[in-house]
């Protein structure tokens, strides 16, 4: 079926506009791209701040999905992660995407933090807190390793719902950190109401350091602010020795960006000693 469904379209639906057919075929590609292996994990490591690379300590790594397309090849995914929403697919991709980085992290010889993304229909629409909790029994990971990382979308949609569901995540032991912190409607009544754990704060805040001041004014505020709610602050896009040394001098706690770290597939352990800058 898969051979077919992805050979027979441009035969078959000549008139169907190009973009739809296309979002079509990428959905059914999607459907058996868990069964035929194609989705893997890549691992990007956040550090605490040091002056420099070589003083900054890697204290985990966050899991990011890819898709490696037999016929497209790579697959973003801030285009599939999407897509899978819309669909459904989410749950399943969701859950292999949980198993598979729970399953890594505790093979590790070191106890190091394993961030995991949870889209919103994730979070909302799954039972997202016996799912963790039945992953977190079936690899033997520590409760206090797993960090979910959730966007404010998902609590604009349910507020009442979303506490309900942090609290219960929560009381697993797991952490919790808000994503993308400053990218959307962000407001402070949610850093009050929701018991985050740590803040990331947005790569576009993190990526003007150095080019405009009121970039540096905001992250200066947002590491004041998080630390006064003793939640703790990792700056996303990290890519200069400048933004580097900014955060380090500011007391941001942790940092995350290609200047430390790409996305890699980490395979065994062994890779991780000495390799943590590309593939
Ligand atoms: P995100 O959670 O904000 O992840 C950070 C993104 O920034 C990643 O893109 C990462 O590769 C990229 N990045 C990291 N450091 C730098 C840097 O220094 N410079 C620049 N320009 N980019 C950097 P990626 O892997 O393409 O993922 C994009 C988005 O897709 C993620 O944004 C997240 O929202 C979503 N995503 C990725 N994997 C998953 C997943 O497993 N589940 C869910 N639900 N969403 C995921
Ligand atoms: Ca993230
Ligand atoms: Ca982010
Ligand atoms: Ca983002």
């Amino acid at each position: 079926a898969k051979a077919k469904s992805r050979g027979s379209i441009s035969l078959f639906e000549p008139e169907m506009d190009q973009q739809i057919r296309d979002r079509r075929v990428l959905h059914q590609d999607l459907s058996v791209a868990i069964r035929n292996g194609e989705l893997s994990l890549y691992y990007q490591p956040q550090a605490t701040s040091g002056a420099t690379v070589a003083t900054s300590e890697v204290i985990g790594f966050e899991a990011l999905a890819r898709w490696q397309h037999p016929l497209r090849g790579f697959v973003s995914p801030a285009d599939f992660i999407p897509l899978a929403e819309e669909s459904g697919l989410i749950v399943e991709m969701g859950q292999w995407i949980l198993r598979e980085a729970c399953r890594e992290a505790a093979s590790w010889p070191v106890p190091l933090q394993i961030a995991v993304n949870l889209s919103p229909a994730q979070f909302m629409h799954g039972d997202v807190v016996s799912l963790v909790h039945s992953i977190l029994l079936e690899t033997g990971l520590a409760p206090d390793r797993l960090e979910l990382e959730i966007t404010e979308g998902v609590l604009i949609e349910d507020f009442d719902r979303g506490l309900a569901l942090l609290r219960r995540l929560k009381a697993l032991g797991v952490r919790i950190s808000m994503d993308d912190f400053g990218s959307g409607y962000s407001s402070l009544s949610y850093l009050q109401a929701f018991p985050f754990d740590k803040i990331k704060i947005d790569r576009a805040f993190v990526m003007n350091l150095g080019r405009n001041p009121q970039s540096a004014a905001i992250v200066r505020a947002v590491i004041d602010l998080g630390h006064g709610l003793e939640m703790s602050i990792v700056a996303e896009g990290v890519e200069t020795q400048e933004q580097l040394s900014f955060l380090s001098e500011e007391g941001c706690d942790a940092v995350q960006g290609y200047f430390i770290g790409k996305p890699f597939p980490i395979g065994k352990y062994a890779t991780l000693v000495g390799r943590s800058d590309g593939d």
